[in-house]
C-alpha cells in the first residue's frame, strides 16, 4: 500500500491547472531526488539559502531573489520590505507599524479585486491597504509620504476595469512608488520571471514555486531589487520576526532551485509541442466518439501563453457538471472549468496538459465521453 492508499485518498488526474487544491504541480524526478538528497544531511541553513537565492537571481536574470514558502508569503515579505525601506531598524516590530513613516499599500479597485483576494494578505504586516480608483488622477491623489508600495496583478482577467501593468508601472514610477507585482500564476512563458522587473521596471515580482515552476508546492520566489530583497530576507525565517512563519526547509530549497533550473532551461517550444500532442490525442478521441467540436489554442489562461484544448459540450451540458462527473470517477479526472469572471460560455471545457503524465490522455478522453454519452441516453 502506498501513502495515499493508506489514508484512503483517491488519486486525481490533473487535466486543468496546477491548482493548490489539487496539490499543485507534479515535481520532476530530478526535483524529488534533490529533495531526498537534501534530507540526508544537515547543513548551514543560511549558507544554503543564500546560495539557492543567488542561483535563482542568476537563472532569472534579476538583481536578487528570495525563496519563501509560496507567493502568499512573498506578498507579505514584499510589503514588509517596502514599508521598512526607510526604517529598517523597525523591521522586527511588525505588525506594529506606528514607528514606520511608510505604512500604506495601494491596490487598484478593479472588477475582480474581491474575487482574487490575495492582496489582503499584505495587511498581515500591519500595512493599511488603500483601495484606489483605477485612473491616473486618483492614483496621483492617493500617493503620499506614507505610501510604501502599490500591488498589481498582471492578467487580463485580474486587470479588468483597471489599467494594465504596462500602463500603470510608468505612472507609479513617476510618482516614486515602489511596485510589487503578484505574478503567482503568470507562467509560462518563463520570460515573465524577468519581464515585470527588468522590462517593465517593477521593483519586485512574485511567483508560486508549486504552480508552473513545478517545485515543492510550499515554495515561492520574490525577484527584483537587491535592497528590497535583502529586507525580505531580514524579515524572513530563520529570524524570529513576522516572516518566521514562512520557514523553507533545506529540502524545499534544494527542490525549488532544481525545478527552477529545469523550468528555465527546458526549451519552451519543445514542451508546448509535447503538450499539444497529448491534447490532440484527447481532442481526436472525444470528437470521434461523441462528434462534439474541439479547438486547439495557444494563449492559456490568466495572460499566460501555453497550449490549451477547448471542448464544446452540446447544450444543455456544462463544464461544471462535466467536472463533477469526471472527478467522481476512479481515478478522478479534473477537467478545466472557467470561473465566472472569465465570461466564457458554460459549455466550454478546457484541458491543459501541463500536469498530464504520458499515457493519461485516454483516461481524460474516456471520462469526458462517458459524461456526454450518458447524458444523451
Ligand atoms: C496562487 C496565487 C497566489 C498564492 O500563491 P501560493 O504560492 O499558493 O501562496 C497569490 N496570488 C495569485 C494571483 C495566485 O494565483
Amino acid at each position: 500500500m502506498d501513502c495515499y492508499e493508506k489514508l484512503h485518498i483517491k488519486r486525481i488526474i490533473n487535466a486543468s491547472e496546477p491548482y493548490t487544491n489539487l496539490g499543485g504541480s507534479l515535481m520532476e524526478k530530478e526535483t524529488i531526488e534533490a529533495m531526498a538528497q537534501a534530507a540526508g544531511s544537515c547543513v548551514e541553513y543560511e549558507k544554503l539559502r543564500d546560495a539557492v537565492c543567488e542561483k535563482a537571481a542568476e537563472l532569472t536574470g534579476n538583481e536578487a531573489a528570495f525563496i519563501t514558502t509560496g507567493a502568499s508569503a512573498g506578498l507579505e515579505l514584499s510589503a514588509a520590505a517596502c514599508m521598512s525601506l526607510d526604517s529598517a531598524g523597525n523591521l522586527d516590530m511588525l505588525p506594529e507599524t506606528s514607528a514606520f513613516s511608510k505604512n500604506e499599500i495601494l491596490v487598484m479597485d478593479g472588477d475582480v479585486l474581491d474575487i482574487i483576494p490575495y492582496w489582503r494578505l499584505t495587511g498581515l504586516t500591519g500595512a493599511k491597504i488603500i483601495r484606489v480608483k483605477p485612473d491616473v488622477a486618483s492614483i496621483k491623489a492617493a500617493v503620499c509620504e506614507r505610501t510604501a508600495a502599490c500591488m498589481l496583478f498582471p492578467a487580463s482577467v485580474y486587470e479588468r476595469g483597471i489599467l494594465t501593468c504596462e500602463e500603470l508601472i510608468p505612472v507609479l514610477k513617476e510618482e516614486g512608488v515602489k511596485v510589487i507585482v503578484d505574478a503567482a500564476a503568470q507562467l509560462p512563458p518563463a520570460s515573465n520571471l524577468w519581464y515585470y522587473t527588468k522590462t517593465l521596471g517593477a521593483d519586485l515580482a512574485i511567483f508560486s514555486g508549486g504552480k508552473h515552476i513545478k517545485g515543492p508546492q510550499s515554495t515561492g520566489v520574490i525577484v527584483g531589487n537587491k535592497e528590497l530583497i535583502d529586507l525580505c530576507k531580514a524579515a524572513a525565517s530563520p529570524n524570529p520576526g513576522l516572516g518566521r512563519a514562512f520557514k523553507t526547509g533545506k529540502e524545499e530549497l534544494a527542490g525549488f532551485i532544481t525545478a527552477l533550473e529545469l523550468f528555465i532551461m527546458e526549451e519552451e517550444e519543445a514542451r508546448f509541442k509535447r503538450q499539444e500532442k497529448q491534447l490532440l490525442t484527447i481532442a481526436r478521441s472525444v470528437s470521434e466518439k461523441t462528434g462534439i467540436d474541439t479547438e486547439m489554442l495557444r494563449q492559456g489562461r490568466l495572460g499566460t501563453y501555453q497550449p490549451l484544448l477547448h471542448l464544446y459540450l452540446p447544450a444543455p451540458l456544462t463544464a461544471k457538471e462535466c467536472n463533477k462527473y469526471t472527478r467522481n470517477l476512479t481515478p478522478g479526472v479534473d477537467v478545466g472549468v472557467y470561473p465566472p469572471e472569465f465570461g466564457m460560455a458554460e459549455n466550454v471545457v478546457f484541458v491543459n496538459a501541463y500536469n498530464l503524465k504520458p499515457g493519461q490522455e485516454e483516461a481524460v478522453a474516456e471520462g469526458i465521453c462517458r459524461y456526454i454519452l450518458e447524458a444523451r441516453r
